[in-house]
């Protein structure tokens, strides 16, 4: 018996298996391709429901369309790569700048959180302009 294969699935196997936040386009480029003839409205409302169940968050970048990532994941950083375009989660190391919620800040001030996004180019992009040797 062959079992098929929702769409839900393969669309939150897909946002769980991204090297980052992905947007809508992008889940649907990856998540057609393993099942042919997923339309784009599909994706809209699997995200919608996704997000209603709590497996998955959004996640704002200033300029750019929603992005999607697993939800529960914690505090982390993402990097984006110019060459690429893509958002890769700097997640496995946690936060980069842990001082900036400590008393280095001026007085009165007192902070409790941050958004911080590197940019540049991820190892596969750095290597293909990185000088021979
Ligand atoms: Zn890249
Ligand atoms: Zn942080």
């Amino acid at each position: 018996m062959i079992r098929q294969t929702k769409p839900r699935e393969i669309i939150i196997k897909t946002i769980e298996r991204a090297e980052g936040p992905v947007a809508v386009e992008e889940i649907h480029a990856r998540a057609a391709g393993e099942l042919p003839g997923l339309g784009i409205a599909t994706v809209y409302r699997t995200l919608k429901l996704l997000l209603a169940q709590e497996r998955i968050a959004v996640v704002e970048f200033p300029g750019e369309p929603p992005h999607y990532e697993p939800a529960g994941r914690g505090h982390h950083h993402h990097f984006r790569c110019l060459s690429c375009n893509r958002w890769m989660e700097m997640g496995e190391r946690g936060c980069i700048v842990p001082w900036l919620d400590g008393s280095i800040l001026p007085g009165g001030y007192l902070v409790e959180g941050h958004r911080i996004s590197l940019y540049g180019r991820c190892p596969n992009c750095a290597d293909e302009v990185a000088p021979p040797g």
